[in-house]
């Protein structure tokens, strides 16, 4: 039995799986029961203080190579504001335009539907097969994966593996970059007093516009690092809280800021560069702090290795055009999966992220199709003995 893509993919976005609140029971049950049927082995594990976000992990053959094909099956929930601005249904799997539109149905339900296609392209082909094929559709990736890939990583429920293929929208070039995120929080305190004075207090507002400053010109020097496929470092204030009427002189302030780190900045010192900029701006008597940090880390890869090198030759061929090695903007689980791999990990998958957070996000048929073929092209050349290429 080979699974037919497009409907496959209409089934996926038809049970709908928004995180949050993330439960991904329902998708899961359709995906377990599915790939038992091809004659895979499944298990179905799910953290213990998150028991409805179930992940999938199917497995056929035995030996090497072990090749992974993961893909997220939780989706970004249909917003409030968002909601009426679909022209259709988005968990009808509508097609139009030689398009399936839908919530998931490109991130990540269509590289779900090629890698579960092409499993089932390589079982049922017949033929002398050697190694492993594994495939995760992992739950939790759009809240960032700590109770999904993370957990399944850390809990021993994936294999070390010689080859990882994360679905996420390249336009089916292959991506081996991607950027990590540090968020900090600053704070600024001061003294409140009566606005008819305002000397006598000291504003915590001002002293944290020094830092602002000071926050920006640190973003500007990032610009002399850089990484030739995801580009600069940045560093972003997004939120600014402070006061609490125009009358008095507020006594504290509050940013949250958002620093992308390239492949190779260590965290740690990202901190510590934080630290040193809010310290080097001399705001006294105001205080400043910098903390609350949460780190996402960057993925980066090679591709040395034959497996990566047979596949950047299926991608090349299955497109007619360059198969990368491309940078790839948004993060993505490939991250929680860098201690699971004993060779090289790509990122690869029809689309792209611009379309994916968004009202009437869609997947191209034909562009899945290439995606289905390229997974089931790969397969043939790494996984079966009777090849001729
Ligand atoms: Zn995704």
């Amino acid at each position: 039995m080979t699974l037919d893509l497009i409907p496959l993919l209409q089934s996926l976005v038809r049970i709908p799986s928004p995180n949050p609140p993330g439960d991904t029971r329902a998708i899961a049950d359709y995906i377990a029961q599915t790939m038992r049927e091809l004659g895979c082995t499944v298990t179905t594990p799910a953290p213990p203080n998150k028991p409805e976000a179930v992940s999938v992990i199917a497995t056929a053959g035995t030996g090497e190579p072990i090749i992974m094909l993961h893909a997220h099956i939780d989706t970004v929930p249909v917003a409030a504001d968002e909601a009426q601005q679909w022209h259709v249904d988005p968990y009808a799997a509508v097609i139009e335009d030689y398009r399936v539109y839908g919530k998931g149905s490109v991130d990540d339900k269509a590289p779900l539907a090629a890698m579960m296609t092409a499993v089932s392209h390589a079982i049922s082909r017949g033929g002398e097969r050697r190694g492993t094929l594994v495939l995760v559709a992992a739950a939790e990736e759009e809240t960032g994966g700590r109770l999904g890939t993370r957990w399944l990583a850390d809990n021993n429920h994936l294999p070390l593996c010689d080859f990882i293929i994360v679905g996420e929208q390249t336009h089916n070039r292959v991506a081996t970059a991607h950027k990590g995120v540090m968020r900090a929080t600053v704070r600024t305190t001061g003294r409140s007093v009566h606005a008819t004075n305002p000397d006598r207090g000291v504003n915590a507002i001002t002293a944290m516009a020094r830092l602002v400053l000071a926050l920006d010109d640190y973003h500007h020097r990032l610009a002399e690092r850089a990484h030739p496929m995801v580009g600069v470092p940045t560093c972003n204030v997004g939120v600014i809280q402070g006061g609490s009427t125009a009358n008095a002189v507020p006594d504290s302030c509050t940013v949250y800021l958002d620093r992308r780190m390239i492949p190779g900045e260590d965290p740690a010192r990202v901190q510590q560069e934080l630290v040193d900029v809010v310290s080097s701006v001399d705001i006294h008597p105001a205080q400043a702090s910098v903390g609350e940090f949460q780190v996402s880390n960057w993925f980066n890869s090679t591709t040395d290795s034959p497996l990566a090198q047979t596949f950047l030759n299926c991608v090349r061929e299955g497109l007619n055009a360059d198969p990368g090695p491309i940078g790839y903007l948004p993060g993505s689980d490939a991250k929680h999966l860098i201690g699971v791999t004993r060779g090289e990990m790509v990122i690869f998958g029809p689309g792209s992220y611009e379309v994916a957070h968004a009202a009437d996000e869609y997947t191209d048929i034909e562009e899945l199709q290439t995606t289905a073929a390229i997974l089931c092209d790969f397969m043939e050349r790494t996984l079966f003995m009777d090849e001729s290429r």
